[in-house]
Protein backbone atom coordinates (compact mmCIF):
# COMPACT_ATOMS: atom_id res chain seq x y z
CA UNK A 1 0.00 0.00 0.00
CA UNK A 2 1.10 3.32 -1.03
CA UNK A 3 1.78 5.31 2.31
CA UNK A 4 4.14 7.67 1.25
CA UNK A 5 1.48 10.46 1.62
CA UNK A 6 1.96 10.19 5.49
CA UNK A 7 4.22 12.50 7.35
CA UNK A 8 3.62 11.05 10.93
CA UNK A 9 5.42 13.73 12.69
CA UNK A 10 2.41 16.46 12.42
CA UNK A 11 4.00 18.82 15.17
CA UNK A 12 4.52 22.40 13.92
CA UNK A 13 3.04 21.37 10.37
CA UNK A 14 1.68 25.35 10.68
CA UNK A 15 0.61 27.02 7.79
CA UNK A 16 3.58 27.65 5.42
CA UNK A 17 2.06 30.35 3.66
CA UNK A 18 2.25 29.79 -0.21
CA UNK A 19 5.31 28.81 -2.49
CA UNK A 20 5.91 26.18 -4.73
CA UNK A 21 7.56 25.75 -8.35
CA UNK A 22 4.04 25.75 -10.29
CA UNK A 23 4.53 28.09 -13.14
CA UNK A 24 2.77 30.91 -12.86
CA UNK A 25 1.85 32.52 -16.36
CA UNK A 26 -2.04 32.92 -16.50
CA UNK A 27 -4.86 32.38 -18.86
CA UNK A 28 -7.38 33.20 -20.69
CA UNK A 29 -10.40 33.75 -18.40
CA UNK A 30 -12.88 31.22 -20.68
CA UNK A 31 -9.92 28.62 -20.68
CA UNK A 32 -11.11 24.91 -20.38
CA UNK A 33 -10.85 23.35 -17.25
CA UNK A 34 -10.27 20.03 -17.08
CA UNK A 35 -11.51 17.12 -14.01
CA UNK A 36 -10.48 13.81 -14.22
CA UNK A 37 -12.51 11.91 -11.47
CA UNK A 38 -12.62 8.06 -10.25
CA UNK A 39 -15.18 5.90 -10.54
CA UNK A 40 -18.36 6.81 -8.39
CA UNK A 41 -17.03 4.26 -5.26
CA UNK A 42 -18.76 7.23 -2.84
CA UNK A 43 -21.53 9.50 -2.83
CA UNK A 44 -18.37 12.45 -2.40
CA UNK A 45 -17.46 11.65 -6.32
CA UNK A 46 -20.92 12.10 -7.60
CA UNK A 47 -21.13 15.02 -5.40
CA UNK A 48 -18.26 16.69 -6.97
CA UNK A 49 -18.77 16.21 -10.92
CA UNK A 50 -21.76 18.28 -10.27
CA UNK A 51 -20.07 20.89 -8.31
CA UNK A 52 -17.27 21.34 -10.97
CA UNK A 53 -19.78 21.82 -13.90
CA UNK A 54 -21.73 24.38 -12.42
CA UNK A 55 -19.07 25.94 -10.35
CA UNK A 56 -16.49 26.10 -13.42
CA UNK A 57 -19.33 27.23 -15.58
CA UNK A 58 -20.08 30.00 -12.72
CA UNK A 59 -16.72 30.96 -12.84
CA UNK A 60 -16.78 31.77 -16.56
CA UNK A 61 -14.53 28.35 -17.42
CA UNK A 62 -15.26 25.91 -19.70
CA UNK A 63 -15.11 22.19 -18.62
CA UNK A 64 -14.56 19.03 -18.94
CA UNK A 65 -15.68 16.89 -16.17
CA UNK A 66 -15.50 13.14 -16.51
CA UNK A 67 -15.41 9.96 -14.73
CA UNK A 68 -13.44 6.63 -15.04
CA UNK A 69 -15.73 4.05 -15.63
CA UNK A 70 -16.66 1.02 -12.71
CA UNK A 71 -14.50 -1.20 -14.44
CA UNK A 72 -11.39 -0.26 -16.28
CA UNK A 73 -10.56 2.55 -14.74
CA UNK A 74 -7.30 3.21 -14.74
CA UNK A 75 -6.98 3.47 -18.61
CA UNK A 76 -10.49 5.17 -18.88
CA UNK A 77 -8.88 8.00 -16.78
CA UNK A 78 -5.44 8.27 -18.42
CA UNK A 79 -7.39 8.47 -22.01
CA UNK A 80 -9.52 10.84 -20.26
CA UNK A 81 -6.46 13.42 -19.04
CA UNK A 82 -5.05 13.09 -22.11
CA UNK A 83 -8.07 14.15 -24.06
CA UNK A 84 -7.80 17.01 -21.78
CA UNK A 85 -3.89 17.69 -22.63
CA UNK A 86 -5.05 17.33 -26.60
CA UNK A 87 -8.05 19.70 -26.26
CA UNK A 88 -5.83 22.35 -24.94
CA UNK A 89 -6.75 22.59 -20.85
CA UNK A 90 -4.62 24.71 -18.81
CA UNK A 91 -5.63 23.01 -15.11
CA UNK A 92 -6.18 19.41 -15.04
CA UNK A 93 -7.84 18.55 -11.36
CA UNK A 94 -7.39 14.78 -10.79
CA UNK A 95 -8.76 12.59 -8.13
CA UNK A 96 -7.02 9.70 -9.37
CA UNK A 97 -7.69 6.01 -9.72
CA UNK A 98 -4.74 4.91 -9.28
CA UNK A 99 -1.89 6.96 -7.59
CA UNK A 100 0.80 5.11 -9.00
CA UNK A 101 -0.43 4.69 -12.99
CA UNK A 102 -0.53 8.77 -14.07
CA UNK A 103 2.77 9.78 -14.56
CA UNK A 104 3.11 9.73 -18.48
CA UNK A 105 0.11 11.56 -18.48
CA UNK A 106 0.74 14.25 -15.98
CA UNK A 107 3.85 14.74 -17.73
CA UNK A 108 1.64 15.10 -21.39
CA UNK A 109 0.05 18.13 -18.93
CA UNK A 110 2.89 19.53 -17.61
CA UNK A 111 4.71 19.89 -21.28
CA UNK A 112 1.60 21.11 -22.80
CA UNK A 113 2.15 24.50 -19.93
CA UNK A 114 -1.08 22.82 -17.92
CA UNK A 115 -1.30 22.87 -14.02
CA UNK A 116 -2.15 19.94 -12.62
CA UNK A 117 -3.44 19.62 -9.49
CA UNK A 118 -4.05 16.36 -7.46
CA UNK A 119 -7.83 16.06 -5.99
CA UNK A 120 -9.29 14.12 -2.69
CA UNK A 121 -6.13 11.77 -3.73
CA UNK A 122 -2.40 12.00 -4.00
CA UNK A 123 -1.05 11.45 -7.56
CA UNK A 124 2.80 9.84 -6.60
CA UNK A 125 6.11 8.66 -7.71
CA UNK A 126 6.02 11.67 -10.42
CA UNK A 127 7.67 15.67 -10.23
CA UNK A 128 4.43 16.83 -12.46
CA UNK A 129 1.75 17.36 -9.89
CA UNK A 130 1.79 20.90 -8.50
CA UNK A 131 -0.92 20.94 -5.72
CA UNK A 132 -2.28 19.23 -3.79
CA UNK A 133 -5.82 19.78 -2.52
CA UNK A 134 -7.64 17.66 0.47
CA UNK A 135 -9.24 16.87 3.60
CA UNK A 136 -6.59 16.39 6.05
CA UNK A 137 -6.45 12.79 5.83
CA UNK A 138 -4.22 11.61 8.39
CA UNK A 139 -6.25 13.38 10.64
CA UNK A 140 -9.26 11.76 9.62
CA UNK A 141 -7.60 7.92 10.48
CA UNK A 142 -6.91 9.58 13.95
CA UNK A 143 -10.07 10.93 14.27
CA UNK A 144 -11.77 7.27 12.94
CA UNK A 145 -9.39 5.49 15.67
CA UNK A 146 -10.43 7.67 18.41
CA UNK A 147 -14.43 7.60 17.81
CA UNK A 148 -13.85 3.95 17.85
CA UNK A 149 -12.39 3.71 21.53
CA UNK A 150 -14.79 6.58 22.72
CA UNK A 151 -17.81 4.25 21.25
CA UNK A 152 -16.57 1.31 22.26
CA UNK A 153 -15.86 2.81 25.90
CA UNK A 154 -19.67 4.12 25.74
CA UNK A 155 -21.21 0.92 25.71
CA UNK A 156 -18.46 -1.36 28.00
CA UNK A 157 -17.20 0.86 30.42
CA UNK A 158 -13.51 -1.06 30.74
CA UNK A 159 -11.76 -3.50 28.11
CA UNK A 160 -10.66 -5.22 26.92
CA UNK A 161 -12.46 -4.31 23.65
CA UNK A 162 -12.20 -7.02 20.80
CA UNK A 163 -12.10 -5.17 17.03
CA UNK A 164 -11.43 -6.11 13.62
CA UNK A 165 -9.37 -3.69 11.20
CA UNK A 166 -10.35 -2.11 7.67
CA UNK A 167 -8.78 -0.34 5.59
CA UNK A 168 -9.24 1.22 1.51
CA UNK A 169 -7.79 0.38 -1.95
CA UNK A 170 -4.38 -0.02 -1.52
CA UNK A 171 -4.10 1.94 -5.29
CA UNK A 172 -5.39 5.11 -3.07
CA UNK A 173 -2.75 6.69 -1.77
CA UNK A 174 -5.40 7.79 0.92
CA UNK A 175 -5.65 4.40 2.17
CA UNK A 176 -2.33 4.41 3.50
CA UNK A 177 -2.50 7.41 5.01
CA UNK A 178 -6.24 7.19 6.68
CA UNK A 179 -5.15 3.55 7.99
CA UNK A 180 -1.76 5.57 9.64
CA UNK A 181 -3.97 8.28 11.17
CA UNK A 182 -6.16 5.37 12.95
CA UNK A 183 -3.08 3.61 14.26
CA UNK A 184 -1.18 6.00 15.13
CA UNK A 185 -4.68 6.14 18.08
CA UNK A 186 -5.47 2.49 18.57
CA UNK A 187 -1.05 1.45 18.71
CA UNK A 188 -1.20 2.12 22.26
CA UNK A 189 -4.31 1.04 23.40
CA UNK A 190 -3.63 -2.62 21.40
CA UNK A 191 0.00 -3.04 22.69
CA UNK A 192 -1.55 -2.11 26.06
CA UNK A 193 -3.43 -4.90 25.86
CA UNK A 194 -6.62 -2.58 26.36
CA UNK A 195 -7.76 -3.49 22.73
CA UNK A 196 -7.40 -6.50 21.21
CA UNK A 197 -7.50 -7.48 17.32
CA UNK A 198 -9.51 -10.72 17.45
CA UNK A 199 -8.51 -12.46 14.15
CA UNK A 200 -5.24 -10.98 14.60
CA UNK A 201 -4.78 -8.76 10.98
CA UNK A 202 -3.52 -5.87 11.55
CA UNK A 203 -1.02 -5.18 8.89
CA UNK A 204 -2.69 -2.98 6.35
CA UNK A 205 -2.20 -5.74 3.74
CA UNK A 206 -4.39 -7.85 5.39
CA UNK A 207 -7.08 -5.55 6.18
CA UNK A 208 -7.14 -3.64 2.15
CA UNK A 209 -10.51 -3.39 0.65
CA UNK A 210 -9.58 -3.38 -3.25
CA UNK A 211 -11.69 -0.77 -5.19
CA UNK A 212 -13.26 0.65 -2.42
CA UNK A 213 -15.73 -2.04 -2.98
CA UNK A 214 -18.96 -2.62 -0.57
CA UNK A 215 -18.85 -6.30 -1.64
CA UNK A 216 -14.97 -6.69 -0.74
CA UNK A 217 -15.57 -5.69 2.72
CA UNK A 218 -18.30 -7.64 3.15
CA UNK A 219 -16.95 -10.66 2.46
CA UNK A 220 -14.23 -10.58 4.50
CA UNK A 221 -16.38 -9.69 7.41
CA UNK A 222 -18.04 -12.63 6.62
CA UNK A 223 -14.98 -14.85 6.67
CA UNK A 224 -14.20 -13.08 10.22
CA UNK A 225 -17.38 -13.39 11.28
CA UNK A 226 -16.93 -17.27 10.78
CA UNK A 227 -12.80 -17.73 11.65
CA UNK A 228 -13.18 -15.64 14.92
CA UNK A 229 -16.83 -14.74 16.24
CA UNK A 230 -18.56 -17.48 16.50
CA UNK A 231 -18.48 -17.38 20.16
CA UNK A 232 -16.64 -14.51 20.94
CA UNK A 233 -17.68 -10.57 20.81
CA UNK A 234 -17.04 -7.92 18.60
CA UNK A 235 -16.82 -5.01 20.08
CA UNK A 236 -16.08 -2.66 17.57
CA UNK A 237 -14.59 -2.30 13.57
CA UNK A 238 -12.50 0.70 12.62
CA UNK A 239 -13.91 1.16 8.62
CA UNK A 240 -12.41 3.55 6.39
CA UNK A 241 -15.56 5.01 5.41
CA UNK A 242 -19.59 5.12 5.17
CA UNK A 243 -19.69 2.63 2.12
CA UNK A 244 -17.60 -0.04 3.58
CA UNK A 245 -19.22 0.95 6.99
CA UNK A 246 -22.81 0.06 5.85
CA UNK A 247 -21.19 -3.59 4.44
CA UNK A 248 -19.63 -4.50 7.85
CA UNK A 249 -23.08 -3.93 9.42
CA UNK A 250 -24.67 -5.62 6.69
CA UNK A 251 -22.93 -8.58 7.23
CA UNK A 252 -23.11 -8.33 10.96
CA UNK A 253 -26.81 -8.49 10.54
CA UNK A 254 -26.78 -10.93 8.30
CA UNK A 255 -24.74 -13.27 10.69
CA UNK A 256 -27.38 -12.62 13.65
CA UNK A 257 -24.77 -10.66 15.46
CA UNK A 258 -25.18 -7.29 17.35
CA UNK A 259 -24.22 -4.35 15.52
CA UNK A 260 -20.16 -3.43 16.89
CA UNK A 261 -19.21 0.07 16.97
CA UNK A 262 -18.44 0.96 13.43
CA UNK A 263 -17.05 4.48 12.10
CA UNK A 264 -17.03 6.04 8.51
CA UNK A 265 -16.57 8.63 6.59
CA UNK A 266 -17.93 10.74 4.29
CA UNK A 267 -21.50 11.72 5.73
CA UNK A 268 -23.69 9.85 3.08
CA UNK A 269 -27.25 10.10 4.02
CA UNK A 270 -27.54 6.25 4.48
CA UNK A 271 -25.21 6.20 6.56
CA UNK A 272 -26.15 9.47 8.52
CA UNK A 273 -29.40 7.72 8.77
CA UNK A 274 -27.68 4.88 10.33
CA UNK A 275 -25.86 6.88 12.68
CA UNK A 276 -29.50 8.78 13.51
CA UNK A 277 -30.65 5.54 13.96
CA UNK A 278 -28.30 4.27 16.78
CA UNK A 279 -26.35 1.62 14.25
CA UNK A 280 -23.15 2.92 12.73
CA UNK A 281 -21.80 4.95 15.28
CA UNK A 282 -19.51 7.89 13.53
CA UNK A 283 -18.58 8.88 10.02
CA UNK A 284 -16.81 12.13 9.15
CA UNK A 285 -17.78 15.48 7.57
CA UNK A 286 -15.62 16.27 5.06
CA UNK A 287 -17.72 18.87 3.00
CA UNK A 288 -17.01 18.17 -0.72
CA UNK A 289 -19.25 21.52 -1.46
CA UNK A 290 -16.30 23.40 0.18
CA UNK A 291 -13.23 20.95 -1.28
CA UNK A 292 -14.83 21.68 -4.94
CA UNK A 293 -14.79 25.47 -4.00
CA UNK A 294 -11.45 25.50 -2.88
CA UNK A 295 -10.00 23.95 -5.94
CA UNK A 296 -12.40 26.45 -8.02
CA UNK A 297 -10.78 29.13 -5.96
CA UNK A 298 -7.50 27.86 -6.89
CA UNK A 299 -8.18 27.72 -10.52
CA UNK A 300 -9.00 31.50 -10.42
CA UNK A 301 -5.52 32.26 -8.52
CA UNK A 302 -3.92 30.06 -11.58
CA UNK A 303 -5.85 32.09 -13.76
CA UNK A 304 -4.45 35.41 -12.60
CA UNK A 305 -0.93 34.57 -13.17
CA UNK A 306 -0.28 34.66 -9.16
CA UNK A 307 0.63 31.48 -7.00
CA UNK A 308 -2.47 29.90 -4.99
CA UNK A 309 -1.85 29.60 -1.29
CA UNK A 310 -1.03 26.11 0.44
CA UNK A 311 -1.43 25.46 4.28
CA UNK A 312 1.39 22.18 4.09
CA UNK A 313 4.05 22.07 2.69
CA UNK A 314 5.61 18.91 4.56
CA UNK A 315 3.08 16.64 4.77
CA UNK A 316 2.43 14.86 0.92
CA UNK A 317 5.74 13.53 0.06
CA UNK A 318 4.70 11.97 -2.98
CA UNK A 319 7.93 9.79 -3.53
CA UNK A 320 9.51 12.01 -5.24
CA UNK A 321 8.85 15.41 -4.12
CA UNK A 322 6.81 17.53 -1.44
CA UNK A 323 3.69 18.10 -2.94
CA UNK A 324 2.61 21.76 -1.17
CA UNK A 325 -1.44 21.23 0.02
CA UNK A 326 -4.00 22.91 0.38
CA UNK A 327 -5.68 21.23 3.57
CA UNK A 328 -9.03 21.31 4.98
CA UNK A 329 -10.47 20.43 8.46
CA UNK A 330 -12.35 17.28 8.79
CA UNK A 331 -15.23 16.98 11.37
CA UNK A 332 -15.85 13.72 13.32
CA UNK A 333 -19.37 13.12 13.29
CA UNK A 334 -21.46 11.24 16.12
CA UNK A 335 -25.21 10.91 16.98
CA UNK A 336 -24.61 13.33 19.68
CA UNK A 337 -23.01 15.76 17.30
CA UNK A 338 -25.23 15.38 13.91
CA UNK A 339 -27.84 18.17 14.28
CA UNK A 340 -24.71 20.33 14.50
CA UNK A 341 -22.60 19.47 12.00
CA UNK A 342 -25.06 19.29 9.41
CA UNK A 343 -26.58 22.41 9.96
CA UNK A 344 -25.84 24.17 7.02
CA UNK A 345 -26.46 21.28 4.97
CA UNK A 346 -29.47 21.30 3.17
CA UNK A 347 -29.38 17.70 2.14
CA UNK A 348 -28.24 16.20 5.84
CA UNK A 349 -29.77 18.67 8.00
CA UNK A 350 -33.58 17.21 8.06
CA UNK A 351 -32.10 14.17 8.47
CA UNK A 352 -30.73 15.41 11.98
CA UNK A 353 -34.25 16.27 13.35
C1 LIG B 1 -11.74 9.52 -0.33
C2 LIG B 1 -12.84 9.05 0.58
C3 LIG B 1 -13.69 8.00 -0.11
C4 LIG B 1 -12.84 6.93 -0.76
C5 LIG B 1 -13.67 5.96 -1.60
C6 LIG B 1 -10.98 8.32 -0.82
O1 LIG B 1 -9.90 8.69 -1.58
O2 LIG B 1 -10.89 10.42 0.35
O3 LIG B 1 -13.62 10.15 0.97
O4 LIG B 1 -14.54 7.39 0.81
O5 LIG B 1 -11.87 7.51 -1.57
O6 LIG B 1 -14.33 6.59 -2.64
Amino acid sequence: LVASGCNNDREGSAPAGGSSGAPAAGFAKDALIGVALPSKTSENWVLAGDLFTNGLKEAGFQSDVQYAGASTTVADQQAQITAMVTKGAKVIVIGATDAAQLSTQVEQAKQSGAVVIAYDRLITNTTNVDYYIAFDNFKVGQLQGQALLDGMKAKKATGPWTIELFSGSPDDNNSGVFFNGAMEVLKPAIEKGDVIVGSGQTDVKQTATQGWKAENAQSRMDSLLTSTYTSKTLDGVLSPNDTLARAIITSVKGAGKPIPVVTGQDSEVESVKSIMAGEQYSTINKDTRKLVAETINMVKTLQTGATPQVNDTKSYNNGVKVVPAYLLPPVIVTKANAAEAYTDDPKLAPLTK
